[in-house]
């Protein structure tokens, strides 16, 4: 743990957003007075997210409807990150998309060609898919079960998603499934790897001294910052307990009772 006062040192704050700004539909009620005290202070945030069932554009549709105006420029996703990793290890490749059909436009839009046919797919690449359904599994497992060295990525290793009722499987809960079939594990791409901080920075210029990643989840958020080598800040507003954090290996550098706490340390 570090002193409270080296949030102060911070000009780049990464949001995670379910649990640390807002809850499902409901905006937490600091978070507006956050996001525009630390424009005010002429320090930067990004809104950095795992979740690859949604778009950009998507994102910003929801934090309207929330109240919080956003642009592309705000945002670092696991998309993003993926497709930088696919354009540097495997570049070109056509791809097998278990994902939404807004993961498979935006990797498209990326210049990336997808494809279902199975004898051309060179690549296969998970995303959060709400709209799983058998067949595409069934495709998964023929592909990995006859070609033991195809390039397997994940965007993300959650295993939950967050709802209103409580949670549905993500990625991870579905490659797990797919290991009991296949044996094989994915490469992982979002949080808790180093990839999507390390993005942020290299996109915005700030130095990981200056960069904080602020989440309500330790086996991601705060992993993900750790790994990166930059402050790990965990907010208690989201989906960890005391028990969680007490029993947890990775120690997160400060932990604060919610997001709105850093407005004073601006
Ligand atoms: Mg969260």
């Amino acid at each position: 743990m570090v002193e409270l006062d080296s949030l102060k040192e911070i000009e780049l704050f990464l949001f995670d957003m379910d649990g640390t700004l807002y809850l499902g539909n409901t905006l937490y009620s600091f978070t507006a007075e956050l996001l525009s005290a630390i424009k005010a202070a002429g320090k930067r945030y990004l809104f950095m997210t795992n979740n690859s069932s949604r778009s950009v554009e998507d994102y910003i549709k929801k934090l309207a409807s929330l109240g919080i105006e956003a642009e592309s420029g705000d945002f670092i996703t696991s998309l993003q990150a993926t497709a930088v990793y696919l354009k540097k290890h495997h570049k070109g490749l056509k791809l097998y998309v278990c994902g939404t059909q807004s993961l498979k436009e935006e990797l498209r839009r990326e210049g990336f060609s997808v494809t279902e046919n199975l004898d051309e797919v060179e690549c296969i690449v998970m995303g959060f898919d709400s709209e799983l359904t058998f067949k595409k599994l069934e495709d998964v497992s023929k592909l990995l079960c006859t070609r033991p060295d195809i390039p397997y990525i994940a965007t993300n290793p959650d295993y939950v998603c967050p709802t209103e009722f409580g949670s549905v499987p993500d990625c991870g809960s579905v490659c797990d499934m797919l290991f009991n079939v296949c044996g094989r594990r994915p490469k992982v791409i979002g949080k808790p790897e180093a990839m999507m901080p390390l993005l942020a920075m290299e996109m915005t210029g700030y130095s990981k001294e200056k960069t904080a990643v602020v989440g309500d989840r330790i086996y991601t958020d705060v992993k993900s910052g750790l790994n990166a080598g930059v402050l790990a800040v965990l907010v208690m507003s989201g989906e960890t307990t005391e028990k969680i954090l007490n029993d947890s290996e990775d120690k997160p550098d400060l932990v604060l009772k919610d997001a709105g706490e850093i407005i004073k340390y601006l």
